[in-house]
Parts: structure tokens; C-alpha cells; sequence
């Protein structure tokens, strides 16, 4: 998969674009990730990358030319772009607030091009002529899109097919079917007085397996019960869970 950044602050992601589960995936070969500086495609003499708000106000905002001309670049003819396989996302507050089942669509694709805003936003020309999605990371408002970009890297980055090194990890952890993970121990066994449960130490595979599974459930329950709301209840877990 291959992921373009479009950033005035190309460098903010130099280092945790390189370190970790992301760095290894781009050494695998699994995952390019390629910063583009927004500032190279200005055509005006002073590299000029905002101006003034029409209609007044605060702050200042991007202009559309350097984004138009780094998307053509980056994308081709907007006539000939497929979004299914490649994708132009831009963070915004705005936007839809991205979730585990939005990174494991956007993993499928084989481009994501991803827009970073500054100040007070970009130029609504932009959003309107190349924008297939629009994503935020929550509600609240940062100075920046790039931390948003990463985070929506690093979600996707660990979905690709051989990025982990155990390929059920994401499979089985919290969101992937719904229900957040079950509670995780290491050793030792006993700690400060605190024991393992006896469930995962039995070395009973299926035993193990009800156990998480009902810990999931309880977990969901009592941390985000409106994740349970309309999930659909197979019938071996209400089973499990009439115990
Ligand atoms: N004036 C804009 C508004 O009220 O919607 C906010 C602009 S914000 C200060 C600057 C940039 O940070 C945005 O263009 C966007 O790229 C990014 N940004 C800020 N908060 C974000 C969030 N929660 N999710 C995604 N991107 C965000």
C-alpha cells in the first residue's frame, strides 16, 4: 500500500513514520509512506502557502493552487481516478470520526492520500474538486493535521497483511468483532498478592477461549455498552454467556 502525505511540515513525521510496526512494515516493503511539502507546489515567488479569509475573521487560510497542483501530481486526471483503489482523505475536524472498521477499509486500497490542514483550514475548493472522504479523529480541534495523519497511518499500517508479526493479533483485539478485547496478564502468575486467572494459566484451549470470551463481552458491557447496541448475538454466544 502506498500512503501520500500532503504537509507543510513534512519533517513532523520523520522518525514515527520510521520506528516500530510502521518502520518495519516500510522495510518489508508493505507500506510506502512519501511526505510531500505543499510549499514546493506554489507558483507565487515567496512560497506562499495562506492568505486572508474572505469575508474577514480570524487567522489565516491555505490556498487551493498548491494542493491542486500536488494532487494532480500525486493522483493524475481526477476523471480517471478510481476510488476504490485509490483514495484522497482529508483530516478535518469535520469530518467523519474515524473508527477500526474506516482503517480496515482504508487498508484494502491500494492509495491513500492523505491532506494535512493548518490554520484555519484550506480552501473549500479543495474539499469540493478532490476530497473523497472526510476525516476526523475526534472531536476537538488541533493545530494541525499531520498527528491526525499518523494516527490514521499507524491504524491502518498494522491491518496490512504481514506487518504483525502474529497475524491474529489484529483479529482479536478490541473493536475488530465489535466487542473490545479481553483483560491480557503476563508472568508472573502471582503478583503482590494478585493472582492470574486460573482460566488462562489451565492450559485448556477451549476453556481459554470461553473465558476471553466472556471477559469481552463483560468488558464491553461495562465500558462502552452502546458498542452492544445492535451488534448482531450469535447464538453460541448467548449460549456461552446463559452460563
Ligand atoms: N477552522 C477549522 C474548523 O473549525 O473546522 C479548524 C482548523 S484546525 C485549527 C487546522 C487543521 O488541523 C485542520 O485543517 C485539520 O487538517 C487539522 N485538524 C484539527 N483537528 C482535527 C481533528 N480532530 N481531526 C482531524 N484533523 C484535525
Amino acid at each position: 500500500m502506498k500512503i501520500d502525505v500532503l504537509t507543510i511540515f513534512p519533517e513532523m513525521f520523520t522518525g514515527p513514520m520510521d520506528a516500530s510496526i510502521i518502520g518495519r512494515a516500510r522495510e518489508k516493503g508493505i507500506l510506502s509512506v512519501n511526505t510531500h511539502d505543499v510549499r514546493a507546489y506554489t507558483t507565487n515567488k515567496h512560497r506562499r502557502v495562506d492568505d486572508t479569509p474572505f469575508g474577514g475573521g480570524a487567522g489565516m487560510v491555505m490556498n487551493a493552487q498548491p494542493f491542486f497542483d500536488a494532487l494532480a501530481a500525486l493522483c493524475g486526471p481526477q476523471e480517471q481516478r478510481d476510488p476504490l483503489r485509490s483514495r484522497v482523505a482529508l483530516l478535518t475536524p469535520q469530518g467523519a470520526v474515524f473508527n477500526q472498521a474506516k482503517a480496515r477499509e482504508l487498508s484494502g486500497l491500494q492509495q491513500l492520500v492523505l491532506i494535512c490542514g493548518r490554520y484555519e483550514g484550506i480552501d473549500d475548493r479543495v474539499r469540493q474538486a478532490w476530497v473523497d472522504e472526510e476525516i476526523s479523529i475526534g472531536d476537538y480541534v488541533l493545530t494541525g493535521g499531520e498527528l491526525p495523519a499518523m494516527v490514521v497511518i499507524d491504524a491502518v499500517a498494522r491491518l496490512l497483511p504481514g506487518t504483525l508479526g502474529d497475524e491474529t493479533s489484529a483479529e482479536e483485539e478490541s473493536f475488530s468483532d465489535g466487542l473490545l478485547e479481553y483483560p491480557q496478564y503476563t508472568k508472573p502468575a502471582l503478583f503482590r498478592g494478585m493472582e492470574a486467572p486460573p482460566e488462562l494459566l489451565s492450559g485448556h484451549h477451549e476453556a481459554i477461549r470461553r473465558w476471553r470470551r466472556k471477559e469481552a463481552f463483560k468488558r464491553t458491557y461495562q465500558k462502552r455498552p452502546e458498542l452492544l447496541i445492535g451488534r448482531p448475538f450469535p447464538f453460541d454466544d448467548r449460549v456461552l454467556l446463559a452460563e
